[in-house]
Order: structure tokens, then sequence, then C-alpha cells
């Protein structure tokens, strides 16, 4: 297939391209280098820089058979400071993408969905039939594309999955997680083994858990991608599917911590920090549906496997590295 990718220079964005060339697909990446990297672009992906919303009427033509959408701005605390770039940049973009995708005729759509769209859940694990009350602009801006896209699959006969994932993490060939500005536990951890940073904040260990800090579900990129192409390969006409992505499994900081201790070899200090505003007790996913509808079967469940490859990523980063002290 000949498939756009959108915000293949980005970490998930990039690990998915990867694994669609590895399939043998054609791949056409759109980015505008905002958040992604130039080093993460595959090679063997032909890479067009611009944005989605203004070059998009120049890029797709009806010579693609797909598109997966990740370009998206994607900062939680960002998102609730300046909604107006995430409202415009993330809906307003995609909605320019939907119609572009129409007047083409291009109709097999994966998109990039999170499980920020869930909000604070009553019970855990999540299934994908629960109510969606985002608490920050992020997750709104995302629920609002899963309803267009809904919308897009009734009234025109669009193929559409979306994606909603937990916490991705861990690393695929020459993708990983390199942001210039790192919110995220594992990467920041990692930070501290590679001595970029002092120490890793734990954003309150008094929260209602075994251990008193916060309760994620780790999925490795890896894993993650391959639901993308048996999604890409599944899609039917005027079906939107919506799938959540996880390991099925919650650990706390501290478990992840104290992996990233274990395969680093570092002793990673750490200090309490009060909890970070809209952050919920436990995230756990129920990927049930993906694994049934989709046959998916993720292989790297293990959070060791996820840490170790994030680990062989960033410690080969040298001044590559965001975070390296310049
Ligand atoms: N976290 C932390 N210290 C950090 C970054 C994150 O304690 O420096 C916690 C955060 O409160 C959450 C978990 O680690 O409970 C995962 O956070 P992350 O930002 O990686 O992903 P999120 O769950 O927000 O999507």
């Amino acid at each position: 297939m000949k498939l756009l990718v959108t915000g293949g220079a980005g970490y998930v964005g990039g690990v998915c391209a990867t694994v669609l060339l590895e399939r043998g697909h054609e791949v056409v990446i759109l980015d505008d280098l905002s958040t992604g990297n130039r080093d993460g672009i595959p090679e063997g992906a032909t890479f067009i820089e611009g944005d989605v919303a203004t070059k998009i009427g120049d890029v797709l033509d009806s010579t693609f058979d797909g598109v997966l959408h990740f370009a998206a701005r994607s900062l939680v605390g960002e998102s609730v400071e300046k909604p107006g770039e995430y409202w415009q940049g993330n809906v307003v973009t995609s909605l320019t993408l939907l119609d572009a995708m129409r007047s083409t005729g291009v109709d097999n759509l994966v998109f990039s969905s999170t499980a920020a769209t869930y909000g604070e859940p009553e019970q855990v694990p999540i299934t994908e039939d629960m109510p969606t009350r985002p608490t920050n602009t992020y997750g709104a801006t995302k629920l609002a594309i899963d309803h267009a896209i809904t919308s897009y699959a009734k009234a025109h006969g669009l193929a559409a999955t979306s994606l909603r994932y937990f916490n991705v993490a861990g690393a695929y060939g020459s993708a990983g997680e390199n942001r210039v500005v790192e919110t995220h536990l594992i990467p920041l951890v990692l930070q501290v083994a590679l001595g970029h940073r002092e120490d890793i904040k734990v954003f309150g260990d008094d929260w209602p858990t075994p251990d008193g800090t916060c309760v994620r579900d780790y999925i490795h990129v890896a894993d993650l991608a391959d639901a993308h192409v048996l999604a890409l390969e599944t899609n039917s006409a005027g079906v939107h599917r919506i799938l959540n992505l996880g390991s099925g499994e919650g650990f706390s900081v501290r478990e992840v911590i104290d992996v990233c201790r274990e395969v680093t070899g570092h002793p990673i200090p750490d200090v309490i920090a009060p909890r970070r505003a809209g952050d919920p007790a436990v995230l756990v996913a129920s990927s049930s549906k993906a694994i049934d509808e989709l046959g998916w079967s993720p292989s790297r469940t293990d959070l060791r496997t996820v840490v170790e490859d994030a680990w062989a990523f960033t410690s080969n980063l040298g001044d590559r590295a965001h975070s390296a002290p310049r």
C-alpha cells in the first residue's frame, strides 16, 4: 500500500513508519519538524517537510491507499494554557485532512487517539464503552476528532480506526523518545541514569494505590505499531472502530523507577514532589477489544523489556540527546 504518515518524524509515528516499511509498504511522511526529529525519519521513507493544514492539498492524491494520522500537539500542560493552539492544531488540522481524504477518495484512516479522552475513570481496566470526560484540552481535542471521524465514516463511507494509547514507551529501529521538552516518566528517569538530570521527581506518594504512587499501563511502542498495521489492514468502509491499546497491567511510579535502576545499574535518586494537576491515580487499559477485533497479540508486555529497549536507545544518543548538557 502507498501510505501517508503525518507526524512520522515523531516518536510513535516514526516507529509505525519503520514497521510499515518493514512490511513492504510505501511510506510518505509529512511532518513540520515542530516537535519531531529529522533523526527519527526511517530510511526508505519519502519525507516532505511541512504542516498538515497547509500542505495536505499538495501532498495527498488518489494514488494513496491510506493515511496514518499522528501529527498533533500533545503536551497536556501546554494544552490547558494555550487551548487555541490545540483546537486549531489538532481539531481544525484533522478536519482539513478528513476533507482532503474525501476529495481525493483516499478512504482508509488510522488515527492516533489517547486514553486522555476518558479522563478520571470510575473503574479500571478501562473499556471503550466507559464515559469520555477528558480533564484537559489535549484529551478534549482528541475526543472531538474521534467524533468527527465517526460522522465522516457514517456519512461518507470512511474506513477508520482510532487507537487510544495508554502510556507508550520503549524504542524500535532508529526511533525512540528524544523530545526537546520531555514530560514522560521513563525517558526522564533514564535521563537521570545518563547524568543529564540529578534526580527524578515523584509526583505524589499519597495516592490511593498500594505504594502511594500513581499506577499506569506501559505499552511497548513496537506492539503499538503492530496494532496500527493490523487496523489499516482490517478497516472496513463506513465503520469507525475505537480501540484501547495498553498492556493491561499497571505499574506504579516507584515500580518503574526500580526497573530502571535494575536495567541501568544507576542508583537514580528520587525526590517526592507535589501531585501533578490532572493526574488520575490509576489508568489501566482493557485491550480485549483490540485483541479480538484486530487479532493483535502484543509480545513485549514485560516492563523490563520496555525499559531495556528505551535504555538501549537513550544511552546511544550521545550529543543528539536533547537533554544533554550543551
Ligand atoms: N511522573 C512522575 N514524575 C515525572 C513524570 C511523571 O512522578 O517527572 C508520574 C506522573 O505523575 C504519572 C506517571 O509518572 O503518574 C506517568 O506520567 P507520564 O507523564 O509519563 O504519562 P501520563 O500518565 O501523564 O500520560
